[in-house]
């Protein structure tokens, strides 16, 4: 199947920065974009030739965004089913395809089918109703984290538990709602695996990011991570494992927990673009929006490489905006290091509002320097 001519135009359900990203490569390679977020002011919506400012569930807004565009995408997987019908009805591509899209939204289907492909997770139970939360914190040792099936991110909707009516409180905090249960693991590092696959089924991956998160945020990227060769090898192959079970098209992350002996289990997936895989923007040779977009529209896909021997990412978190404005000229002391901003309005705390990549000959070398910026930007 021949990719869709540039002139086309590509929907893009999502305003955030993810939405922002894929439009601007996407006007880069002479396609155009038609954006759906309820925010008018939305990062998307900001450089966007079609912006629909509307609920993700709009009837008419879904209709218009489906009659404009010929191929679909998702900043975000928790997109309702329903929302795919007008996308369906019009024959307009979707892509990641609806069982990515399903399987993707619930851990419980997520989990299954990464440990029907023979991949280990941490050990989990699902916990639908009430009754089911005994047998299963006993058979997991007594403690574990609650997470409810669908809708989390960043952390939310998930909690620890080490007691029976611990595990109820968070059950009933949650509203009672179809969740999962898991073993905590002791995990030495934690990593990403950036993947894009295209229509006709080739996939490649990037070297694997090592990841640092505070208060359940991404905060730090680090890339090639220091894991042993095995390791990293393991997490490539059941990457692409799991991305040809979904049926995937387009740009996946894949999270991993290493344990001390360098096992791998499967934490989640993230059928999008990932906050990790921002560094690509600046260190390889097509970053993850171009790979996403270029497969979404048809286009096979390229070798996936770094440009640079390491680099690393730092987010900036509207928290760095509570002593006032940043120290901009500050980065002119930092060649090596760029930022980017997503154009949000208003800083409140937890809210990724930028963030910045750097690159060196050594991991810990582009660590210092993306650390050092993002002090000398914010104050120490
Ligand atoms: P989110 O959708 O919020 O990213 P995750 O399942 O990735 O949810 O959990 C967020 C973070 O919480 C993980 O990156 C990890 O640091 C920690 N975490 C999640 N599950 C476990 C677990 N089973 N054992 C230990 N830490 C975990
Ligand atoms: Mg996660």
């Amino acid at each position: 199947m021949a990719p869709l001519p540039p002139g086309s135009i590509l929907g893009i359900l999502g305003g955030g920065q993810l939405g922002r990203y894929m439009a601007i490569v996407a006007q880069q390679r002479g396609y155009q974009v038609a954006t759906l977020d309820p925010e008018p002011n939305a990062p998307a919506h900001q450089v966007s030739h079609h912006p629909i400012a509307a609920p993700y569930d709009d009837p008419s807004a879904l209709d218009r965004l489906a009659g404009l565009c010929q191929a679909v995408t998702f900043e975000f997987e928790n997109v309702p089913a329903t929302s795919l019908e007008p996308f369906a009805a019009h024959g307009v591509a979707i892509r990641p395809g609806p069982k990515a899209l399903a399987t993707c939204q619930d851990r419980i289907l997520e989990k299954t089918l990464i440990n029907a492909c023979g991949i280990s997770t941490a050990p989990w139970r699902p916990i639908l109703t009430e009754s089911d939360i005994q047998p299963a914190l006993e058979s997991l040792g007594g403690s574990g984290i609650l997470k409810t099936a669908r809708s989390g991110y960043d952390g939310k909707g998930q909690g620890r538990v080490d007691s029976l009516t611990s595990a109820r409180e968070a059950f009933a905090r949650f509203g009672s709602v179809a969740c999962v249960l898991e073993g905590i693991v002791p995990f030495a590092m934690e990593c990403s695996v950036l993947a894009a696959r295209d229509v006709q089924g080739d996939c490649s991956t990037y070297p694997v990011c090592e990841n640092s998160h505070s208060h359940h945020i991404l905060d730090i990227t680090l890339c090639p991570a220091r894991v042993p060769d095995q390791a990293a090898a393991a997490m490539r192959e059941q990457t692409v494992r799991i991305a040809r079970e979904l049926e995937y098209v387009g740009h996946l992350a894949v999270e991993f927990f290493v344990l001390p002996d360098g096992a791998v289990l499967v934490n989640e997936i993230a059928p999008r673009p990932h906050n990790s895989g921002h560094l690509t923007i600046d260190t390889a040779l097509h970053s993850q929006f171009e790979e996403h977009v270029l497969c979404v529209l048809g286009w096979p896909v390229r070798p996936y490489l770094p440009i640079h021997p390491a680099s690393a990412m730092a987010n900036l978190l509207g928290d760095g905006w509570s002593r006032g404005e940043p120290r901009w000229q500050e980065l002119s002391r930092f060649p090596d290091v760029r930022l980017h901003l997503y154009g949000k309005e208003s800083a409140r705390p937890g809210r990724k509002m930028g963030h910045l990549t750097s690159w060196a000959t050594t991991v810990e070398g582009a660590e210092a320097l993306v650390r050092e910026a993002r002090t000398a930007l914010f104050g120490g």
